[in-house]
């Protein structure tokens, strides 16, 4: 057995007992750069989800009771055991999803800093005290763990995204309830065998797999569930913000983007293109944070589309399992669909192909890394998510319109601008609105800040301190009579 179907768990885990759907029904997973089916998963729905709800509920007191530096202490734990097993649970990764393997080995390295981070914020969930207004009283401002946690995460990044929710929840005292994407459950899976493995009490992380509609509606209809966090699309967002009312859950939204990189003619050329590179083909261009409109000063845009285009030219596409290759495949056949059909968009209304543009000849769901030019705000690739391999250069004239043109979305997570000028980048960032600016860098996810986005990208930060507060609940007490 290779070392990486160790941790392929063909199992829900629920209360410490791995188990399959009552149903007995299963999900086969497949690889996408080959089709090849690596397993199967239960298909588990609403009975199972309840009794995952029901063992973190009979976990949470003891849990949240544990002495913080035992809490801690698991946290560090749990980093070292992802660490020490990188390699092999970087290897599934890109055999359930795609992506290359360095990029799969980055993802499980960030999952770990960010359950380090954790760990080291668990340490300042401080409240404060607060001058009262009269005389003889105390005001005493508490935190204090929300209680379980309901997960749902994408196929992306499907051990990172549950990372940055299941480093906070343990950090704060919270029990887990964990759905991961069918299309990549094994990385969902593999964090509740590593909790396993390093001493979390049964109950505390639990990850179950199956029916989206089931598992959520359990989840959404649980009064025990105190808190729901959800990465995936803004319409799947905004459907579990209206559950979440019957039982006034709250909730962390990280939904989609729709980032703009801006170059300037100040800019430093390499940089930028280097920067456009990391921010739209990461991934094969299936992340919330691409460049999905890259708008280019007229001064520099034909020089920067040029080298553009040879750095595209350069990517290698292929499974992601063989050396050298930079481009994995998408995710399934239906992803290819909307790439050809946002380009048929751009192609119709004037935009022009320089390099790719096509299904790669590997077949399945590969395609060509591309660029097009003459890319306007009519297309249907300025206001959707592109999700793949595709890069429209929209030339404009000035800041102001380009800042107008960038703020044209209902999205607003990540934004990217390329300037020499400090004055500049302060207006930028005045201006965009946007969750979060990369300033002169393409990549910008770090455990230190706040990840997140604004209008209908999202609600709530993951990272930074601000990722520890969404799993916390503030409490005020009033001490009088002193
Ligand atoms: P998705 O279709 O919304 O799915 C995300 C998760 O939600 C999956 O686990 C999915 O389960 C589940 N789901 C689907 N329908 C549901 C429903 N009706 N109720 C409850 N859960 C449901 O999104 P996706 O296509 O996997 O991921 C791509 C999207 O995620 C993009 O829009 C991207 O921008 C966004 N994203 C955002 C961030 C961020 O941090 N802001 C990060 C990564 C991705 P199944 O897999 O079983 O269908």
């Amino acid at each position: 057995m290779a070392d990486w179907q160790i941790w392929k768990k063909e199992a829900a885990c629920v209360g410490g007992a791995w188990i399959g759907a009552d149903s007995g029904e299963s999900i086969e997973v497949t690889n996408p750069a080959t089709g090849e089916v690596i397993g199967t998963i239960p298909n588990c729905g609403d009975a199972e989800t309840i009794r995952a709800i029901d063992a973190a509920q009979a976990a949470f007191a003891g849990f949240s009771a544990m002495p913080l530096m035992e809490r801690v202490g698991l946290l560090w734990k749990l980093h070292d055991a992802l660490m020490d097993n990188q390699d092999a649970l970087a290897e599934m990764l890109t055999i359930e999803m795609g992506k290359p393997l360095a990029e799969a080995m980055g993802e499980i390295a960030i999952g770990a800093q960010y359950v380090r981070w954790f760990a080291e914020e668990a340490r300042r969930a401080k409240g404060e005290i607060v001058p009262a207004g009269v005389n003889g009283r105390r005001i005493l401002v508490t935190k204090h763990p929300v209680g379980v946690v309901g997960m749902i995460t994408p196929w992306n990044f499907p051990s990172s995204m549950l990372a940055r929710k299941i480093a906070p929840a343990l950090a704060a005292g919270c029990p887990v309830v964990a759905k991961p994407a069918t299309a990549t459950p094994y990385s969902g899976l593999a964090w509740a065998a590593l909790a396993e493995d390093v001493g979390y009490p049964a109950g505390v992380v639990n990850v179950v797999t199956g029916s989206a509609r089931k598992i959520a509606g359990a989840m959404m209809a649980a009064p025990e569930v105190r808190k729901i966090t959800f990465t995936g699309s803004t319409e799947v967002g905004k459907e579990l913000i209206r559950k979440s009312a019957d039982t006034v859950k709250k909730v962390s939204m990280e939904l989609g983007g729709n980032a703009p990189f801006i170059v300037f003619d100040d800019a430093d050329l390499d940089r930028a293109v280097e920067g456009a590179m990391i921010a739209k083909f990461r991934n094969s261009g299936q992340t919330c944070v691409c460049a999905n409109r890259i708008y280019v000063q007229a001064g520099i845009h034909d020089a920067f589309v040029e080298k553009l285009v040879a750095a595209t030219q350069a990517l290698r596409v292929g499974d992601g399992r063989e050396a050298g290759v930079t481009q994995g495949p998408l995710i399934d056949i239906d992803a290819v669909g909307t790439v050809e059909e946002l380009l048929d968009d751009a192609k119709g209304k004037g935009a022009s192909v320089v390099c790719g543009g096509s299904r790669h000849s590997l077949g399945g769901t590969f395609f060509e890394p591309t660029v097009v030019t003459g890319a306007t705000q009519n297309m249907a690739l300025a206001k959707e998510e592109i999700f793949g391999p595709l890069a429209p250069v929209f030339k404009f004239d000035t800041e102001e319109e380009v800042i107008s043109m960038a703020n044209d979305t209902v999205f607003g997570l990540a934004s990217y601008a390329y300037t020499s000028d400090l004055g500049r980048a302060f207006r930028l960032n005045e201006g965009l609105r946007f969750g979060m600016i990369g300033i002169n860098s393409g990549l910008i996810t770090t455990v230190e800040a706040p990840f997140g986005g604004v209008k209908e990208s999202g609600l709530g930060k993951e990272g930074g301190s601000q990722g520890l507060e969404d799993y916390l609940e503030t409490k005020y007490v009033c001490i009088d009579g002193i």
